[in-house]
């Protein structure tokens, strides 16, 4: 098979295969599992195996976590600025190599190619860059001490010398899940990089290619052996990472069941913690609203990346008396997409990530029906061979209903409707979830309140899914735990020492 991935490159498939060769990367070298297991790695566009990937073991776990251990002084003593040349220089080799990063995404994960090239790689290349300035400018304070000297002749604050200074937390290990897999792997090294920790990194076992090209790229930027290594495997040998001993700090996205036993692995040794987890957001759309751009918004946003965007606006709340017209157009834009492999350049919508991931979904769309929804559109036909799902609409009136409450990771939607702005508010804030929310209005003050009402960790007013560094993200309630962006997200990765000394 030969692949055009873009008007320059054409590669065969058996150059894609390199990745399943490269086994794990521990102290700046390819080993070999010491475990016979593999995993086979699923191109769920076709459903045919793509590679065949080792399965680390609880010994590989360890031998990846020693190698952080003893990377850290090594790393500490790379200097800001020549940290922020190598997270630079690793952006750089990452943007180069944006053909065939891309098609290797596409290939493992499904998305197309234009949302690979966009999200996936140059989100990478981005993130990398925002970060890698931070790298000399995280420094502490000096304080003036602010009680009074109670020494006789003392006065406030000139007895003491008083600053702080941020270190690194120490070893990180960084779980991340498949939808994303190379933003996901970045936006965990990058901020513990610049701020001094050294990485063990474990993609999912369905996405593991990009991260180990990914592997050979930091290689070859020149990062110190240790200082970022790459296990692969299942749950399984997540769980033995974040359980290890060695582990000062978890940093983690996924689902929120699977972050809840992570912090509850770290609590019995009180490790660090942050967890990027699920979601069920809603899209507000009231009467005043340009109708056709949040419809077009509702549909972009639950069918980008076949529904599996922890931030998708998976719930459509529309006002009453606009609610036929929106949903019209909803369907209308639903019912043209083109369905099918990523890397065909007119498909719009690719597979879900496995046979199971399509089963689950299948089986919540199901479920839906039989408890009263009613599909508007969905059902069409999807090609046979890989995990295609076709879009879905649902309306459903109830606000229990647990497809209104629990996440799909699909390309479904389900709508309900509202009178009132009051209704929007209880209705948006009616779920275990807090991560974001998109709302449409052409009313500033109406923005301002129900903006400041909604329960989420992101509110877009009048756009949906304006992502930057620049800004923190974070999940509420059962979304997550701490930050990512923004200087915050970089402090996720140090400890403050305060120093007093008297003068
Ligand atoms: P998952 O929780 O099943 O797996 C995520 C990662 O954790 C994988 O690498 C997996 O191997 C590992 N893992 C599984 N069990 C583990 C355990 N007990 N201990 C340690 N590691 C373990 O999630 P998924 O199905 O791969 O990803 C989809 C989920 O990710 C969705 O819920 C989605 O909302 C969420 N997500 C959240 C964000 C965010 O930023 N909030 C971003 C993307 C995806």
């Amino acid at each position: 098979m030969t692949i055009h991935s873009s008007d320059s490159t054409t590669r065969t498939l058996e150059e894609y295969r390199l990745a399943r060769q490269l086994g794990l990367l521990i102290d700046g070298k390819w080993v070999e599992a010491t475990s016979d297991s593999t995993s086979v790695v699923v191109n769920p566009a076709t459903g045919l195996p793509l590679a065949n990937i080792a399965n680390a073991s609880v010994a590989d776990v360890d031998a990846a976590v020693q190698a952080a251990r003893s990377a850290r002084e090594s790393w500490r003593r790379v200097s800001p600025a020549q940290r922020t040349h190598l997270l630079w220089k690793l952006s750089e080799l990452i943007e180069n190599d944006i053909d065939y990063l891309s098609v290797l995404e596409v290939l493992n994960q499904g998305k197309t190619l234009d949302l690979a090239r966009g999200l996936d790689v140059m989100g990478s290349v981005e993130t990398l860059r925002y970060y890698s300035g931070w790298a000399t400018k995280l420094n502490g304070t000096t304080n003036r001490i602010s009680a009074a000297d109670e020494r006789p002749g003392g006065s406030i604050g000139e007895a003491y010398h008083a600053f702080s200074t941020l270190e690194p937390v120490g070893v990180v290990a960084a779980v991340v899940p498949w939808n994303v897999p190379l933003v996901m792997a970045i936006s965990k090294l990058a901020p513990a990089l610049v701020a001094g920790c050294t990485v063990v990194l474990k993609p999912a076992v369905e996405t593991p290619l990009t991260t180990l090209r990914l592997g050979q790229l930091i290689i070859e930027a020149g990062f110190p052996p240790g200082v970022v290594n790459i296990v692969t495997g299942g749950g399984d040998i997540g769980a033995a990472l974040v359980g290890h001993p060695g582990i000062d700090k978890v940093a983690f996205t996924g689902s929120t069941a699977t972050g809840r036993s992570i912090a509850a692995t770290a609590g019995q040794s009180l490790k660090r913690v942050t967890l990027e987890l699920g979601g069920k957001s809603p899209l507000i759309v009231f009467n005043d609203a340009d109708l056709e751009q949040a419809a077009q918004s509702a549909a972009w946003s639950i069918f980008l990346n076949a529904g599996q965007m922890c931030f998708a606006t998976s719930r459509l709340l529309v006002q009453k008396d606009v609610r036929e017209q929106v949903i019209a157009r909803v369907c209308e834009i639903a019912g043209e997409l083109k369905i099918g492999s990523g890397l065909d350049s007119e498909a719009e919508l690719g597979p879900v990530i496995s046979e199971r991931q399509r089963a689950r979904v299948l089986s919540y769309i199901d479920s839906a029906v039989q408890s009263g929804a009613e599909m508007l559109i969905g059902g069409a036909q999807v090609p046979s061979n890989g995990f295609f799902v076709a879009p879905t609409v649902l309306s459903v009136e109830d606000p229990a209903a647990r497809i209104m409450q629990e996440e799909v990771f699909g390309p479904v939607l389900a709508v309900s409707t509202f009178e009132t702005e009051e209704e929007a508010i209880r209705l948006a804030n009616n779920t275990e979830y807090g991560l974001a929310a998109s709302l449409w209005t052409q009313d500033l003050a109406r923005a301002h309140t129900v903006a400041s009402s909604i329960e989420a960790g992101t509110v877009w007013v009048n756009c949906n899914v304006v992502l930057d560094e620049s800004q923190p993200f974070t999940g509420w309630k059962q979304s997550g735990l701490g930050i990512e962006g923004s200087r915050s997200g970089v402090e996720e990765y140090v400890q403050p020492r305060a120093v007093v000394i008297a003068t």
